[in-house]
């Protein structure tokens, strides 16, 4: 068999069996196995291995895509000498995505524009990496649809979803007050993770401001922030916007601000 032949037959071959991570490494690696004098077994690991590899990526993408993140943000965009309150060694250890295994929760609370939704992205992207089922969603949209799955029935297949993803990101708690059946449905989903799956909450209340939210009443608040706050790690952002004080510092002005953004992900 000609070398050319067995090149041609071994893509072909590496792509029906869907191989492809092979197929695309196998001709480079099996030139550097003849310089190299690989043995056999040396060569097909290394085949095997740019599969693996190739496997591993797709699927990391695939999960960041699920989680459907308004960007995608990172710590290394993230400037602490900047930041009050949150610090690096924390949100490193975050990041580390053991509090995912304790199924614990973390809340950003802090005024607008001091990095709660670019840490929970930042936080939420390392999980996904580690291929952890994550969604993130806006606490309006997440009510919303609640409420349209209840008037679908269909919140059960809705809440079964919810209830596999790994870590929920559910943002901006506060900016859109929601009637009763809103906040309760909201407060099943949060009472039926309650140390059992994660949540990352943003929210620009204090603690004392939550029955607002929830048409006033104070033990729906307190029943919703007791299961989430009873294994949660608490980090509350300080001070002036980012936005704000980079354009009053004169810089180039930003893109407009995500929260501006009309996204309606849909996770039926
Ligand atoms: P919040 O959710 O608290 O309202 P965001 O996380 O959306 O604020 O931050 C607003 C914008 O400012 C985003 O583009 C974010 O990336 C940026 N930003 C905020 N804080 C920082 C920081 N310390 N370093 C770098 N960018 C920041
Ligand atoms: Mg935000």
């Amino acid at each position: 068999m000609s070398r050319v032949a067995t090149k041609e037959l071994l893509g072909e071959q590496l792509r029906s069996l869907k191989i492809p991570g092979a197929a695309r490494s196998v001709e480079s690696l099996a030139r550097q196995a003849r310089e190299e004098k690989w043995s056999y077994e040396e060569f097909l690991s290394e085949v095997l291995a740019a599969e693996q590899a190739s496997r591993h990526e797709s699927a990391v993408r695939q999960r960041i895509s699920e989680a459907r993140f308004p960007e995608v943000k990172t710590l290394d965009t993230f400037d602490f000498g900047a930041a009050s309150g949150p610090s690096a060694p924390q949100i490193a250890e975050l990041c580390g995505g053991s509090f995912i295994d304790r199924a614990e929760n973390i809340i950003f609370a802090g005024p607008i524009g001091t990095g709660k939704t670019h840490l929970s992205i930042a936080i939420g992207v390392e999980a996904a990496r580690k291929r952890r089922r994550v969604l993130f969603l806006r606490a309006a949209d997440l009510v919303r649809f609640l409420v349209e799955a209840r008037d679908a029935r269909e919140l059960s297949r809705l809440q079964r979803k919810l209830h596999s993803i790994e870590l929920l990101i559910c943002d901006e708690f506060g900016f859109v007050p929601f009637d009763r059946v809103g906040g309760e449905l909201l407060f099943n989903i949060i009472a039926e993770r309650y140390e059992r799956r994660s949540v990352i909450l943003t929210t620009n209340l204090s603690f004392g401001e939550w029955p607002k939210v929830l048409g006033g009443d104070e033990k729906l608040a307190t029943a919703l922030l007791d299961r989430l706050a009873h294994h949660a790690v608490v980090i509350t952002t300080k001070g002036k916007s980012y936005r704000m004080r980079k354009r009053l510092d004169g810089d180039a002005p930003s893109p407009p601000p995500t929260e501006l953004t009309p996204k309606t992900p849909r996770v039926k």
